[in-house]
């Protein structure tokens, strides 16, 4: 049996936010042996999300974790308490010998199918390169004689593991052994959420290069515009009320 594909994704209200999730499932529906466990920034489940995933046609988990408003300023990481409650998720629902991989999968990026089926191999920790990120076409893993020996990064390069959520994924098992491993808040800076938690779980000589040696981008790291809504109406609303 292949390992289940573990995509944690969290997500949070705003005008594109249905149509992220969508471009999402469109992806995630094609993947074989795929959880997706997406995890709402919201003091309750919505209802606009619930629905969207019972219609989706991905096999999924439905949490909420909101952020504490005082975490909610621009410079902080995004997504540390969604993150965690998937990885509380997984200690209480999956048992050990179970065949995984976990991958953290934020809402607006852009994933090939192929990605799936590199990472689905993971042992421990594997890397691989993300492209449209750091202020460069891509960052990247530096592989010699198979074993991750730098990272090619044009933005903080004293960073320990210098690369982006979506360039790596984690055996379940590796989750599971190191029940403590979580994502900080504490003294956390943007783009250290990343080596924050690696560096809990696994050494750079241990991380399993994927993508040909890294040498391919099989994910980026898109953003989405900013909508303009400046012509919404204050009065005469339309007579439906329409989801978006
Ligand atoms: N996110 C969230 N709450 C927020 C802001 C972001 O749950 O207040 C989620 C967002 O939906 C995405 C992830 O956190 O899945 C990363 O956020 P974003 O894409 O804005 O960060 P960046 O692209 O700057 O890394
Ligand atoms: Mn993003």
């Amino acid at each position: 049996l292949l390992p289940l594909i573990y995509a944690v994704t969290p997500t949070y209200s705003r005008a594109v936010q249905k149509a992220e999730l969508t471009r999402l499932a469109n992806t995630f529906r094609q993947v074989p042996r795929f959880h997706w466990v997406v995890v709402e920034d919201a003091s309750a489940r919505t209802e606009l999300v619930a629905h969207f995933l019972a219609r989706c046609g991905v096999p999924y988990t439905h949490l909420h974790a909101l952020t504490p408003r005082r975490f909610k300023r621009s410079g902080m990481p995004r997504a540390t308490e969604q993150r965690n409650a998937a990885l509380g998720w997984l200690r209480t629902h999956r048992a050990t010998r179970e065949p995984g991989v976990v991958f953290f999968a934020d809402d607006d990026n852009t994933y090939s199918l192929e990605l799936f089926e590199e990472m689905r191999s993971t042992k421990g920790v594997s890397v691989w390169p993300v492209g449209l990120v750091g202020g460069r076409r891509y960052e990247r893993p530096i592989v010699e004689n198979g074993k991750v020996v730098g990272w090619y990064t044009g933005w903080r390069a004293d960073r320990p593991f210098a690369i982006d959520m979506a360039g790596f994924a984690v055996n379940l098992q590796v989750i599971l052994a190191n029940p403590r491993a979580l994502f900080k808040r504490r003294g956390a800076k943007p783009g250290m959420q990343e080596s924050d938690f690696l560096k809990q779980i696994t050494k750079v000589e241990d991380l399993e290069p994927k993508a040909k040696n890294c040498t391919q981008v099989l994910v980026w790291h898109t953003r989405t515009e900013k909508v303009n809504l400046g012509n919404e109406p204050k009065r005469h609303q339309d007579s439906l009320m329409i989801e978006v």
